[in-house]
């Protein structure tokens, strides 16, 4: 759909029937567990108008049903197919069959077991990083020992650090960049904005020419806008996560700023984005 002959399309097709907004959890649908005001109703909106909504994480500690679980707790019912993580874009650099020595929680097991990937306590065709707790030497000696004989370190994500209630603690980059100086190998990051996850959501959701009109929605310009701009469809961001009101944005086409999701979803579905167009930039 364009408008006046400018050839650009309208904003508006991203909130219309058969449209897909991938959605970023952490700082837009909930802080700390608790929901950012009534994000329940506003998916139930969205989708009332036909819309479907994907979740998207960098998280790739908690399983499939944890995270379904947490959204379910605050109002949301999703199903695995609309749910990606971290934790399947790290096992999609790895083939089935293959095996793995892994620092991560249960959520990074299940998606390389669900890959069909053999998880070994040393030795394998890669080193995987996720987030855990139970970091250790001993771990960190297991995988970084592989990354150096295989070549291969695989990251979920370089978040150095995030966010909690008492304050931020260490990410998985930081457990990453300790396997990466101990094995002497440059990690391959598979989490938003890089390629694996991209290629993930391409092939999951059927993006691309043919595929329906995308927003993707987040609180962090340099994984979801850098997302949103390797996918070449429109971001919206919220002011609710780690971008707070008022902040000046870099160099990160943002196509549309609101405070948070639910007035997002408001702006989107109340017509205000009619005479809008889908320039990627803030006018
Ligand atoms: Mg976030």
């Amino acid at each position: 759909m364009t408008a006046g002959g400018s050839g650009r399309p309208r904003l508006d097709r991203f909130a219309s029937a058969g449209a897909l907004w991938i959605v970023d959890l952490d700082g837009v649908i909930w802080l700390s567990g608790e929901p950012i005001g009534d994000v329940s109703g506003a998916v139930a909106d969205l989708r009332g108008a036909g819309v479907t909504v994907a979740f998207v994480t960098n998280n790739s500690a908690p399983t499939t049903d944890e995270l379904l679980d947490r959204i379910d707790r605050v109002g949301i019912r999703a199903s695995a197919e609309h749910l990606v993580s971290s934790a399947e874009a790290a096992a999609s650099l790895l083939q089935p069959g293959e095996s793995a020595c892994v620092l991560g929680d249960q959520g990074l097991l299940d998606a390389l077991t669900a890959r069909g990937v053999e998880v070994r306590p040393r030795g394998g065709a890669a080193g995987v990083v996720g987030w855990s707790r139970s970091f250790d030497f001993d771990r960190l000696a297991a995988v970084a020992t592989t990354a150096r004989h295989s070549g291969i370190l695989i990251g979920t994500n370089e978040d150095p650090t995030h966010p909690t209630p008492g304050g931020l603690l260490p990410g998985a980059g930081s457990l990453l960049a300790a396997v990466a100086t101990a094995s002497g190998v440059e990690p391959r990051v598979a989490g938003k904005p890089h390629r694996p996850m991209v290629e993930l959501l391409r092939h999951r959701f059927h993006l691309g020419p043919d595929g329906p009109p995308t927003l993707v929605v987040g609180d962090q310009p340099e994984t979801d806008g850098r997302l949103a701009d390797a996918l070449t469809t429109p971001f919206a961001l919220v002011d609710s996560g780690v971008t707070r009101p008022g902040t000046v944005v870099g160099d990160v086409p943002v196509a549309v700023r609101t405070a948070d999701f639910v007035h997002l979803v408001a702006d989107a579905l109340d017509g205000r984005w009619a005479a809008r167009h889908d320039d990627r930039q803030l006018s």
